[in-house]
């Protein structure tokens, strides 16, 4: 199914009927599966025969719409994920433990710097934040004999930088280790991060995935290409004690990673999606390529006249030709950069209260990339709990307004804007 495109994957990928089967893919609404002998299912134990033996590991809803966003993403297999956050855990849990270190974009969701700069504090692992801008050099710099990843948004939330994902990429390999992305505003119908050189990605499915704001979830996808026995990830190459001292490099090559996620940290951890929320993600999906030339179009046209407006300070979105991103954009993103804008308005918090409240058809929501469109304050909701120095970093302040532009008719969502804005008495 490779050489199909992108919407074509969408609808078919993962999921192929055989004669008389459901033309949709069904729901295994199944905890448990059913083998003819002890024999077959001691061999899946052992990981030496293929199956699903209980849906904390696999489930075959899910295994489907895996396959799916693995081969959108144009990687080697997939693992989903209760949420977004539970992506980003178990990718970096897979080759990182207490002792190790790893270096993250400061550009990044919020919740994901509680996790880095928090969580995974207490259990031993520190990460170092480089800005999303950062050179090569820069970015060696950050790095320490026991740094074992580099993690970054293709697409900031909500700073909406884009990331040089070529040159972070050559510069982890230089050091030894992979670039994680976190694809998540992008989706790989914007832009496919493995074709310039990440070697994992992650998605809040959550978000346009999904699209319809109907089902949290996340996804891990491989590359297939980390060289992993390059002797900084012992973990993958040496023996498993808790699988009879299998090595995941030697049994499954190229799917190494993946496998060890599944086998190891979704076993112990147990954040796998139901065979409902999967099914529904998969609905999302058969859509995708065009929600997103449909929400990229109506943001570049909400984005230019927000530009317009001299209640405005400041607009971050990259598709407009005045932002420092623009040639990014189109290079990493030449459809569309999503319908995620970010902008400043003139008179701080009061402001941006008086405008969001002021808004009819745009709702205020704590959510981004939802058919219909939304709106946020960040400092006083996802990034509340940043410091202000934080806030900075990540590219927030008072008058920060994050919106996230649907596919409703774009004269309706401009109409919405400008007489919200109108409202706004400087
Ligand atoms: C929402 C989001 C997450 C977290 O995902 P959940 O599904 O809410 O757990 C991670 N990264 C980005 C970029 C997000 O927007």
């Amino acid at each position: 199914m490779e050489e199909y495109g992108l919407q074509t994957l969408g609808l078919h990928a993962g999921y192929t009927p055989g004669n008389g089967e459901p033309r949709v893919l069904p729901i295994y609404q199944s905890t448990t599966f059913t083998y003819d002998s002890t024999e077959h299912v001691g061999k899946l134990f052992d990981l030496s025969a293929s199956g699903h033996m209980y849906s904390r590991l696999s489930n075959p809803t899910v295994d489907a719409v895996e396959k799916k966003i693995a081969a959108l993403e144009g990687g080697v297999a997939a693992l989903c994920t209760s949420s977004g956050q539970a992506a980003t855990l178990l990718s970096l849990l897979n080759i990182l433990k207490a002792g190790d270190h790893f270096i993250s974009s400061t550009n990044i969701y919020g919740g994901t710097v509680n996790l880095f700069a928090v969580t995974f504090k207490k259990l031993g692992i520190e990460c170092s934040f480089v800005s999303g801008d950062s050179s090569a050099e820069q970015l060696k710099a950050a790095f320490r004999p026991n740094t074992k990843a580099v993690f970054a948004e293709t697409i900031a939330n909500p700073a909406l930088s884009i990331l040089d994902i070529e040159e972070w990429a050559k510069t982890a390999h230089e050091m030894g280790v992979p670039l994680v992305i976190d694809n998540t505003l992008a989706t790989p119908a914007l832009c496919r991060p493995f074709e310039h050189g990440a070697d994992i990605i992650v998605h809040s499915t959550t978000k346009y995935m999904d699209g319809h704001a109907v089902t949290v979830g996340g996804v891990i996808v491989d590359s297939g290409k980390f060289d992993w026995k390059n002797g900084k990830f012992p973990d993958l190459t040496e023996p498993d004690p808790s699988y009879h001292g299998l090595s995941y490099t030697e049994k499954f090559g190229n799917m190494a990673y993946i496998v060890k996620a599944r086998v190891q940290l979704m076993r112990d951890f147990g954040v796998y999606p139901p065979a409902l929320a999967a099914f529904i993600l998969n609905l999302g999906l058969e859509t995708l390529t065009l929600r997103m030339k449909a929400h990229s179009d109506n943001a570049l046209a909400v984005a230019k006249l927000l530009e317009s407006s001299d209640k405005i300070e400041k607009v971050s979105y990259p598709g407009l030709a005045a932002s420092p991103y623009h040639q990014k954009q189109l290079k990493y993103m030449p459809n569309g950069s999503s319908g995620v804008i970010s902008f400043d308005i003139k008179g701080g918090k009061s402001a941006a209260v008086r405008f969001i409240d002021s808004l009819k058809l745009v709702s205020n929501e704590v959510h981004v990339a939802d058919i219909r469109s939304c709106i946020l304050h960040p400092a006083t909701s996802t990034h509340r709990q940043l410091t202000p120095e934080q806030l900075v970093a990540a590219g927030i302040s008072e008058g920060t307004i994050r919106l996230s532009v649907g596919i409703e008719n774009v004269e309706d969502i401009l109409a919405d804007v400008k007489q919200a804005l109108a409202n706004v008495v400087l």
